[in-house]
């Protein structure tokens, strides 16, 4: 996952003017106070960022996993 394709795509799941924020959110873990109080009380952001963790959390186990096979080698 070299670029924040993913992030962009998912990006299509949350309002319009959210989804500046929500990128920087989901990829840097920086958010504005604005766009904080706007996740607590929306659904379709929850969900985006809950999609958002799996897929960086899938993309650090494969890291994980390539980074043990080069200390096998
Ligand atoms: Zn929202």
């Amino acid at each position: 996952m070299s670029d924040d394709k993913w992030a962009e795509k998912l990006a299509e799941k949350v309002e319009p003017e959210q989804r500046t924020e929500f990128i920087r959110f989901v990829t840097a873990g920086e958010s504005s106070p604005e766009f904080q109080s706007h996740l607590d009380s929306c659904q379709a952001c929850q969900a985006a960022v809950e999609e958002a963790v799996q897929i960086t959390s899938r993309g650090l186990e494969r890291l994980a996993e390539t980074l043990a096979a080069d200390r096998n080698k």
